[in-house]
């Protein structure tokens, strides 16, 4: 099985020094296949937007910043989609042609895989290939745009990465082991990376469009979900959270911060800056958010080198996840020093409006012990979820999906 380094080392030929692409050409020849740009997932089959529920999103051209205005090139061919309108297939129509290429929990593990599985040729995209719409968002190194890919009118979301930025930050590694784990990946709850393209200044990854945006803002917004909704989301992160799994791949960042909402409500995992694909399931570094890092993960930065951790650091955070859906807050929120504190002796207090099984399955989670924590399958058929989730947690989504895609 390739380890995480090969996995790395693949990605060489985006390295931040790389200068492959004239840009200024790439657009005026949009719609002519270039030279390699990047060994991307393929797209042609992603396409016809036909479908019934339309929705039109309002372009805009990509704002300049005054650190880095965009080349010419670009201005000119944002220029060419102000008068254009994004029209978004259905969610059911993008899945369906995405189904294809999904692989089920029970296929064998895709990143071992890429070398010797036949593929299609896979699709080189460039600039020109899309449409540029709104603004979505803005993250640390990198601004998020709605957008159309040209020939197919498949509808997807692009992310805009600085190498200058990337570099300063030191994360260009980061940001090479996200694109390769996260373009192996096939699951309804977790945010699709279907290719990515460079040019002598920018990464661009091709990410499928999550409709409803942040799910923290949602919560914010609810101050605390209902336990019904909230069970069919942990419902949902167990599921993804198996699949990532079963690929020998920790996430190690689960936050409602690295979450994303469909337009069905679906919640869909991204962020995938901290997540290893790790073959043995054992690792030692430190990484991830202060209220959401498991114990073991404290005692390995504080010890010694034995204290490896595994994929159960997932787990701790899916209790921690679980707990701020229901309360509002994390349960070991306070001051840094005292979370860790509290983290470490896993002091927390459960609020009584939460119902009994409710409470269960958070203490199930929330075990110091990682051995002792519930598995996936077992959060799977726990009485909250199955209360909440008449079929369990992948069943229940793909028949709300279902539902709603008939609607
Ligand atoms: P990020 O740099 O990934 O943190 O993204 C910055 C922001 O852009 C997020 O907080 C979201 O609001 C938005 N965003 C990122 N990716 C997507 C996506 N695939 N679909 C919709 N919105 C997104």
């Amino acid at each position: 099985m390739a380890d995480i380094q090969n996995l790395e080392q693949r990605f060489e030929n985006i390295s931040v020094q790389d200068e492959n692409l004239d840009l200024n050409a790439a657009v005026a020849q949009q719609h002519k296949q270039k030279g390699s740009l990047s060994h991307a997932i393929s797209l042609s089959n992603l396409g016809a937007s036909t479908s019934q529920n339309r929705l039109k999103l309002p372009l805009q051209k990509i704002p300049t910043n005054a650190q880095s205005k965009p080349p010419p090139a670009i201005a000119q061919s944002t220029t060419t989609t102000n008068v254009t309108k994004i029209t978004l297939p259905s969610q059911a129509a993008q899945q369906q042609q995405r189904s294809s290429a999904d692989s089920r929990p029970s296929d064998p593990d895709p990143i071992a895989q890429l070398p010797s599985e036949p593929k299609p040729k896979p699709k080189q995209f460039h600039l020109g290939m899309f449409e540029i719409g709104k603004p979505l968002g803005k993250g640390k190194f990198g601004r998020v745009y709605l957008a159309r890919e040209r020939g197919t009118g498949f509808v997807c979301a692009l992310k805009v990465l600085h190498k200058s930025e990337l570099q300063h930050g030191k994360v260009e590694k980061q940001v090479r082991r996200e694109i390769e784990i996260q373009s192996n990946l096939a699951h309804p709850n977790i945010l699709r990376l279907y290719g990515h393209f460079h040019d002598s200044k920018r990464i661009f990854l091709i990410l499928e469009f999550a409709g409803k945006g942040e799910l923290y803002k949602h919560l914010r917004k609810a101050q605390r979900f209902p336990e019904p909704q909230a069970a069919q989301y942990v419902a949902q992160m167990a599921s993804a959270l198996k699949y990532l799994h079963k690929k020998h791949v920790i996430h190690r960042d689960i936050k409602p911060e690295n979450i994303l909402v469909g337009l069905h409500g679906e919640i869909k995992i991204s962020d995938f800056g901290w997540s290893v694909h790790a073959p043995n399931n054992r690792r030692n570094t430190m990484c991830g958010t202060l209220d959401y890092l498991p114990p073991e993960m404290l005692r390995s930065s504080r010890d010694d080198k034995d204290n490896f951790y595994s994929e159960k650091v997932d787990l701790w955070s899916l209790g921690v996840l679980t707990y701020e859906f229901l309360v509002g807050e994390a349960p070991f929120e306070d001051s840094a020093v005292m979370t860790q504190k509290r983290i470490a002796r896993c002091e927390m207090t459960i609020p009584g409006f939460l119902s009994s099984e409710a409470r269960d399955l958070i203490k199930r989670l929330l075990v110091l012990d990682p051995e002792k924590r519930l598995s996936l399958e077992e959060v799977e058929v726990h009485p909250w979820i199955v209360k909440h989730c008449a079929k369990g947690g992948e069943r229940a989504y793909n028949r709300n999906s279902q539902e709603k895609g008939g609607q």
